[in-house]
């Protein structure tokens, strides 16, 4: 939906593990998050899991929706 992997990121791999719903893929040189399958952890208490365990700032951003 509305998350997005920047080039800061590291390819740690923490995000991609995290995610409940495999919306992260292993793309080189960074991940990527698929946005036909991300549903921004709306169905689980405690909001985005892949935001908290990335330890690049502003490797994941989350998008304004329109
Ligand atoms: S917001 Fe949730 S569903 Fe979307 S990529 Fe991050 S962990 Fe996965
Ligand atoms: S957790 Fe952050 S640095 Fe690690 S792969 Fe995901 S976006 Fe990249």
């Amino acid at each position: 939906m509305s998350f997005l992997i920047t080039d800061k990121c590291t390819a740690c791999d923490a995000c991609r593990t995290a995610c409940p719903v495999k919306a992260v893929s292993k793309d080189e040189p960074i991940f990527s998050i698929d946005s036909a399958i991300c549903n921004d952890c709306s169905d689980v208490v405690g909001g985005p899991r892949c935001l908290p365990v990335c330890p690049e700032a502003g490797a994941i951003i989350h998008l304004p929706t329109a």
